[in-house]
């Protein structure tokens, strides 16, 4: 070996790794204190620091001694994934693009309503399921976010907001995990995260103001009953088999059936029984916003208490969908409300900035082909002058 190298070698000191304290829960927080000699009551006092004061800095951490502050120093950190940008809306929704770690982005949305403001958060870099009507889907996957990047993205709404260390109502009232990715294929990290929304020392948020989406993942259903009240919403799109495996792929594994029935156990293990699920159901023109797929869809529900949520399609280049007629949501509406169902209709919400449900598409690094198989198709639909501006948003150029 030559000498240089070996000076090289000799001179190299390896960074011991810091543990990122920010999606440590309580407990979590506990063992880790206990493992640096400390107490473990250390836990909640800095999950209040980190998730209701927003501080990131040990030295402004006053009860703490200091000697746990530079043991912290040398074993710790609060490390946020990174804001590239920030857009307003003209109704008032904010878009976050953020950086996470190995150089992907995912994006997060903020709604602002009269009587509360839902923060719509990622989970994943991009989605394996591949709906055949998201734009998140056409990106392709990369991985899962850590716990340490889910709740990071509150943690962002809430200091865009000036909401740490402030008695004045929270702009942040709801949190929905419907952003990018399927939240129940990433289970641990999600459920990690969601506790600390709920925790009292953390966000404080009620479970009914925590929801979760799944487009049908039925196994991972049950075990979220198992550990977890949130409030649970699920991804229908379709009223029957045929149909549903055409747009939501993840049905031939779990027939519609199966997914309902895993709603209901959800609901039957939810300690109040005044509890409902959720069912979204975006309609495409001349796809699924038929009257007979209105009743099949009636008939479907018939035993699972829900609250139905119309999504009208918002269109994104290539998806070959295109929205709802008004006429057709105004009669499927109808037939689930004459039917004695509870049926709201999303607005559609930051469309001018890319934002509205269905259309978040990020910076994915796809390890699957599937952008470069899409990037083909709008190349080709290029050619032929149908594309618009928007591709080059969506395929991340
Ligand atoms: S709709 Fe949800 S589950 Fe389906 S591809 Fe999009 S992000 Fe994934």
């Amino acid at each position: 070996m030559p000498d240089s190298a070996l000076n090289t070698a000799e001179q190299y000191t390896p960074q011991p790794v810091k543990t990122n304290l920010l999606g440590l829960s309580v407990s979590k927080l506990g063992d880790f204190f206990e493992q640096l000699g400390e107490k473990r009551f250390r836990a909640t006092q800095m999950v209040k620091w980190i998730h209701q004061m927003g501080e990131r800095d040990f030295d402004k951490m006053t009860n703490l001694s200091k000697s746990l502050r530079e043991k912290l120093h040398k074993s710790a950190e609060i490390c946020l994934p990174e804001v590239v940008s920030c857009q307003d809306s003209s109704d008032g929704t904010r878009k976050w693009l953020i950086k996470v770690e190995g150089g992907s982005c995912i994006e997060m949305v903020y709604i602002p309503e009269k009587d509360r403001g839902t923060l719509c958060v990622s989970s994943q870099i991009g989605c394996a399921l591949d709906c055949s009507f998201c734009a998140t889907g056409k990106q392709g996957f990369n991985r899962d976010l850590s716990t340490a990047e889910i709740i990071g993205q509150l943690w962002i709404a809430a200091q865009s907001f000036d909401q740490f260390g402030t008695k004045s109502p929270r702009r942040v009232t709801n949190v929905v995990m419907m952003g990018m990715g399927e939240p129940l294929m990433n289970f641990d990290n999600v459920v990690d995260a969601m506790n600390i929304m709920l925790d009292d020392n953390g966000y404080g948020l009620s479970k009914r103001r925590v929801t979760l989406s799944t487009a049908g993942m039925v196994p991972e259903v049950d075990r979220l009953g198992d550990v977890s009240d949130v409030s649970l919403a699920i991804s229908l799109h379709a009223p029957n088999d045929e149909l549903r495996n055409e747009l939501v792929p993840i049905n031939r594994k779990y027939p519609l059936q199966s997914f309902v029935d895993s709603a209901r156990r959800y609901l039957d293990k939810m300690p109040d029984n005044r509890r409902k699920i959720t069912v979204e159901y975006t309609l495409i023109d001349k796809v699924n916003d038929r009257d007979e797929h209105a009743r099949e869809l009636s008939t479907l529900l018939r035993d699972l208490p829900c609250k139905i949520n119309l999504i009208p399609f918002n269109p994104f280049p290539g998806s070959g969908y295109k929205k709802v007629t008004k006429v057709a949501l105004g009669r499927f509406r109808d037939i689930l409300h004459n039917d004695g169902y509870t049926v709201t209709v999303r607005t559609t919400r930051g469309d001018d900035i890319a934002a509205a449900c269905g259309q978040l598409a990020g910076e994915v690094n796809d390890r699957t082909k599937r952008q470069q198989r899409y990037k083909k198709r709008l190349d080709e639909e290029q050619v032929s002058g149908q594309v618009s501006e928007q591709i080059v948003k969506i395929v991340g150029q």
